[in-house]
């Protein structure tokens, strides 16, 4: 039996590090005092299959802003197919793209992956802003789950000026607009937005087709209010994700089996909500 999904990775392998986070990865790696080393597919899935778990990985576009290579639709379901017992993918198009965007959301359902995972401070634009350019309608329609990165960003920390990736892109409020106009379109918003957690908790309340992705935040820092609505109004729209390899998650489940919150709580954020939101 599955003991967890890892609804939030990122995969650590070459395309990734010397890709869309190259001119990042020195700070990271500072910042967050680990040599994030590459790994292989066979590597990574093995890491999660030893655990009997499985994993979403997350891929990434942001060539038009930072002119580094993307980790798009092809080289996620290339990882995914390479262990389909442990793998689920999310694709990735081009934020400015236009028609170009369109295509890949296109392209992401065709191929079979389950989404498409966003980075709005990395790719400069925020998610409202792509309202003219159909990418939420056209995801809605083929049912792709769409994650969307909120908050503050490990992603230039510790480096001048952020390494230029600004914040305010990442706010959950732009988040609400687009859940608003499309209510049939499934959205996670990732990391619960940090510095703006006020604004996600009340985005995904409000809204009943907006998911919240704990990867971000540790168990032993949850404030009373979260674990209330863990337990409560979000108790099947709130999943487990590590963000690896930024985050560790045998540290992060761990912390939350020290919370002591009841059987049917953990299973449904390590497992069964995330498994009932993808199922399409
Ligand atoms: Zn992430």
């Amino acid at each position: 039996m599955t003991k967890f999904v890892d609804a939030h990775v990122h995969p650590p392998v070459t395309e990734f590090l010397d890709g869309p986070i190259a001119p990042y990865i020195a700070g990271l790696r500072r910042y967050l005092d680990d040599p994030i080393e590459a790994q292989s597919a066979e590597q990574l899935a093995e890491f999660y299959r030893s655990r009997d778990a499985k994993a979403v990985l997350l891929g990434w576009n942001s060539l038009q802003t930072s002119g580094y290579r993307s980790l798009g639709n092809k080289e996620i379901i290339a990882l995914v197919e390479s262990a389909p017992d442990v793998f689920y993918g999310f694709g990735a198009v081009e934020p400015n793209g236009g028609a170009g965007a369109v295509a890949g959301v296109h392209q992401a359902a065709r191929m079979g992956l389950a989404g498409l995972s966003f980075h709005p401070a990395a790719e400069r634009v925020a998610p409202s802003e792509r309202d003219g350019r159909q990418v939420w309608e056209t995801a809605a329609e083929h049912g792709l789950v769409c994650l969307i990165h909120t908050g503050f960003t490990r992603l230039g920390a510790a480096l001048p000026g952020g390494g230029g990736v600004g914040l305010e892109k990442a706010r959950p409020i732009h988040v609400d607009r687009v859940a608003a106009a499309h209510p049939e379109l499934k959205i996670i918003l990732a990391h619960t937005g940090p510095l703006w957690l006020d604004e996600a908790l009340a985005v995904s309340v409000h809204k009943s087709n907006v998911h919240i992705c704990l990867s971000g935040i540790s168990p032993k820092s949850m404030s009373p209010e979260l674990l209330d609505l863990i337990r409560g109004p979000l108790h099947d729209r709130v999943h487990f994700g590590s963000d690896y390899p930024f985050g560790a998650p045998d540290a992060w489940l761990a912390e939350w089996d020290s919370l002591g919150l009841p059987d049917a709580i953990t299973r449904a954020v390590l497992v069964d909500n995330v498994t009932a939101l993808l199922a399409r």
